[in-house]
């Protein structure tokens, strides 16, 4: 655990070194839980999102795009539900004075939970090598059976008071666990409150008449009160989708893990509409499509699973995370839900408008049913930023660091630098890079020995450096060094950009999408 906890603290660090991620307005301290993107991860960020925008708006033919104002009618909050129930749970501890989400603290006590399981299996994996049989183990091991049923048990009953809104047993469960603050290591607990997430502010000029706001918490509802308008404009015919990516806010009782929880995020939300009855098979559809989204990066798919909520939203019918392994544990990365009619209903009782589709095949008006795939931005940033740091040991004894972004993702593509900083070898670079920057970001570099050089590029994820030395002079050809192998290997001028463009296109990762 404090070995994956230094980790995350050098690849913050890192972030922060190489341009990725810095606090925000970090002269005057920073700002808690809000940060700022610097020059290579607004890239790396601008990437993840037209990953996200291109694999469902380009290539489904009924899934369109939008983007609504972060300002809605105050009316949308109390549809929604978020006025009366966007809440968590928070307690405080009263020797250290910090504040807690309560479920939050079950959750970390359960993770520990977890984290004995993964232990008895390494230590079993070790003892018992080619024979060993996970899944059998996992089945059969009388102290994994214990644990397990007890993180099953307390999960259960957490999902039942908090659907109760039985705070006092919320409260109960945290002192029969004998949870600590993990500052003060007391059990001296408050009473569990809710606590509403939304961000207030006001629009208008005078006090008197202005009128109160919401800052969006979601983006999902400026997609529900467009229904109509996309769908009457486009011509759509369900089922169909409408896509957005946009920011959200979150008055976020606690906010420790970097931008793994933050108060200004970004979220990529898609809400398809479908006919009643179908949502069960388009929920099994967009839990699989989403999954092999992730999937088609390359990394590896143990990274990955799925936790069905265990508490169901008000709106919901069935509820499901992808969870991440972060480098603090599995969490949630992406939300798919079932939403029901709840949201148009809600709306159609509030703004008094009829907000039905008429199905010429059912020769009938109805609302539709919803199914939502919503993933943070930052998050996904976090994860594929975490899994990509690595220290490589090195045959000579240092370490290298490198950040293995897929190629794909990667806020430049290629680095082009001369050998030397004389004999043409400059202008000869630059002339690479001119030719190279229609296609793809392609950065000039010629500070320092080749060496340093190669490794500031591995430690900004940069997938390609190519080399200009004398030899390019006489034969039109360059070295051509991969990030992750460190092989070189000679290629000619005239198909560099033929040959790079196969690697690091958007277009090579959308393909491995089946639709
Ligand atoms: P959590 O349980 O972690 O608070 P949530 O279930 O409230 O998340 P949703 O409302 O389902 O999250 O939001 C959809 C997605 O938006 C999440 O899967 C996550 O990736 C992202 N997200 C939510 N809250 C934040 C936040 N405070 N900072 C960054 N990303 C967030």
């Amino acid at each position: 655990m404090a070995n994956d906890n230094e980790t995350f603290k050098k690849i913050i660090s890192h972030a922060k070194e190489y341009g990725f991620v810095f606090p925000s307005s970090e002269i005057y301290d920073g700002l808690s839980a809000v940060y700022d993107y610097g020059q290579n991860g607004v890239a790396l960020k601008n990437n993840i999102r037209e990953y996200w925008w291109k694999s469902m708006v380009q290539l489904h033919e009924n899934i369109v795009g939008i983007d609504a104002a972060i300002f809605m009618h105050p009316t949308t909050w109390k549809a929604s539900g978020h006025v009366d129930a966007f809440n968590d749970p928070l307690i405080d501890n009263k020797d250290s004075k910090k504040r807690y989400r309560a479920d939050v603290l079950v959750e970390d006590y359960v993770a520990k939970i977890e984290a004995k399981i993964e232990k008895e299996v390494a230590k079993a994996a070790k003892r018992f090598g080619d024979q060993f049989d996970q899944q059998q183990f996992l089945q059969t091991n009388p102290r994994v059976l214990d644990y397990q049923e007890k993180a099953t048990a307390i999960l259960k009953r957490l999902g039942q008071s908090l659907e109760k809104e039985d705070l006092a047993d919320v409260k109960a469960l945290i002192e029969e666990l004998e949870i600590a603050c993990p500052e003060s290591g007391s059990r001296n607990w408050t009473d569990v409150k809710q606590f509403n997430l939304m961000f207030g502010t006001k629009l208008g000029a005078s006090a008197a008449t202005a009128m109160d706001l919401y800052l969006r918490p979601e983006t999902a509802q400026g997609i529900f009160v467009n229904f109509l308008n996309v769908q009457k404009t486009g011509r759509m015919k369900l089922p169909f989708g409408i896509a957005q990516t946009g920011k959200a806010f979150r008055n976020e009782i606690i906010a420790r893990q970097f931008i793994f929880r933050m108060r200004e995020f970004e979220q990529m939300e898609m809400q398809f509409f479908i006919p009643p009855g179908t949502q069960k098979e388009w929920y099994d559809h967009w839990k699989k499509t989403r999954l092999d989204w992730h999937l088609a990066l390359g990394i590896s798919a143990e990274n990955y699973r799925f936790h069905d909520h265990e508490k169901l939203a008000h709106y919901a019918d069935a509820a499901c995370d992808i969870e991440f392994k972060f480098p603090f544990g599995f969490k949630e990365l992406e939300g798919i839900h079932s939403r029901t009619d709840f949201d148009l209903s809600s709306h159609e009782e509030y703004a008094g408008k009829k907000l039905k589709y008429f199905d010429p095949e059912r020769n009938e008006s109805y609302t539709p049913y919803v199914l939502e795939t919503s993933i943070g931005l930052d998050r996904m940033f976090l994860a594929i930023f975490s899994n990509a740091y690595t220290e490589e040991p090195l045959e000579d004894g240092s370490t290298r660091i490198v950040l293995k972004i897929p190629a794909v993702l990667a806020p430049t593509k290629v680095a082009v630098l001369p050998l030397v900083k004389k004999d043409g070898l400059p202008e000869r670079a630059r002339q690479i890079v001119d030719t190279l920057k229609w296609d793809m970001t392609a950065v000039y570099d010629e500070k320092d020995a080749v060496g340093r050089r190669y490794r500031r590029q591995d430690a900004l994820g940069t997938p390609y450096c190519v080399t200009v030395d004398h030899q390019s002079l006489e034969d039109g050809t360059v070295t051509l060094r991969d990030r992750d192998t460190m092989q070189q290997e000679r290629v000619n001028i005239d198909t560099l950009s033929q040959t790079l463009a196969k690697q690091v296109d958007l277009r090579s990762l959308l393909e491995k999408l089946s639709n």
